[in-house]
């Protein structure tokens, strides 16, 4: 039951580079932003390595500092930033409301999504059940209590790819598995893949179960997909990294949305079909899920919120 209510010109859902860039915009328009960083302040960049593709930082920088970094850069400029989740929403009527934490409802003439995605699993009991004990969908975060030891990773986009080169700095040996007798990833990541001595490639393969003795991962099973061999990789840890799902249960029924789940935005701006509803980085983007385009997509947001406001008060100065 929500208890409290507060009026807001400009409220942020979400905190990755979409979510702090449009807070950097807001705040500077005077719109008096509202974030709410959601259950990771930061977003998916604080589970990262290295980012060195990001203009402004020639020598690259690590994700968590980065977003730190963002998170200081809105707050200089007034931006509320909170901690605290989106538990609903309720577009019907304007002002727009948003139920933080269950119990506090936020009405808001702007409302700007930029939730992010997350990461998605392999679906099996064995990976439930030794989560965090040897199964990780984060390289980064884990792959330290890895150090000397042998461990699988299962994907071939650019995130595995990235990550197995990560665990092969710190692991004796890296198995890559590769369900297709091809990657995903691009030609550069493939290319440093496959000059990584302790990484080996296992293509046509899927992971049937990870097995264990109660307490810790001691192998995969893996299925040939060509042979239909199963077989036992004797490994420490096991790391997912196949991909992502975008974070946008809460607006289903009020938002527009692909198959897969991501907002739809009017081409060429962050406008939902809901008036006043802005969407920013990989919530509505599956396909480029850049630190870069996500931060440009924010501004486009809060350039598109302060737009709208403006066009709001000429409407009511005309009419009054
Ligand atoms: P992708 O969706 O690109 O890749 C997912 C991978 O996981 C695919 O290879 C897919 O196999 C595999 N996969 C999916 N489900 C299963 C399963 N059940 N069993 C085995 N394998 C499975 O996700 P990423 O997270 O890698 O990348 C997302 C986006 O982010 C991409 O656009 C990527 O380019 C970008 N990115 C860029 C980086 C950079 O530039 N530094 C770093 C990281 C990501 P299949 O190929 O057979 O479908």
């Amino acid at each position: 039951m929500s208890q409290e209510t507060e009026h807001v010109q400009c409220l942020i859902i979400g905190s990755g580079p979409a979510g702090y860039t449009a807070a950097i915009y807001a705040a500077r328009a005077d719109l008096k932003p509202v974030m709410y960083t959601g259950m990771e302040p930061g977003g998916q960049l604080t589970q990262t390595t290295e980012v060195d593709n990001f203009p402004g930082y020639p020598n690259g920088i690590t994700g968590p500092e980065m977003m730190e970094d963002f998170r200081k850069q809105a707050e200089r400029f007034g931006t509320d930033v909170r901690f605290g989740y989106v538990s609903s929403v309720d577009f019907s009527s304007l002002p727009h409301k948003v139920v933080v934490d269950e119990i506090k409802t936020i009405t808001a003439d702007t409302v700007i999504i930029s939730t992010g995605a997350t990461a998605k699993w392999l679906g099996l009991p064995s990976e439930q059940k030794y989560n965090g004990f040897g199964v990780s969908a984060c390289a980064v975060c884990d792959g330290f209590f890895f150090k000397g030891q042998d461990v699988a990773i299962v994907g071939a986009g650019d995130t595995a790819a990235e990550e197995a080169t990560y665990l092969a700095k710190l692991c004796k040996k890296v198995y890559m598995l590769v369900r297709r007798d091809e990657f995903r990833a691009s030609k550069a990541m493939v290319h440093r893949v496959l000059n990584t001595p302790n990484i080996e490639v296992v293509y046509n393969t899927e992971t049937k179960e990870i097995l264990g003795n109660g307490k810790n991962v001691t192998a995969v099973r893996v299925l040939n997909n060509q042979t239909g061999e199963e077989s036992d990789i004797p490994v420490e840890g096991f790391f997912v990294a196949i991909g992502h799902k975008p974070n946008t249960d809460i607006f289903k029924g009020w938002l527009e949305m692909d198959e897969t789940g991501y907002l739809k935005t009017i081409p060429g701006t962050s406008k939902t079909t809901i008036e006043g509803v802005f969407a920013s980085g990989d919530v509505q983007d599956h396909y480029y899920r850049q630190a870069i385009t996500a931060a440009g997509s924010g501004c486009m947001a809060a350039l598109d919120a302060e737009r709208y406001l403006a066009a709001k008060g000429d409407e009511v100065r005309v009419l009054s």
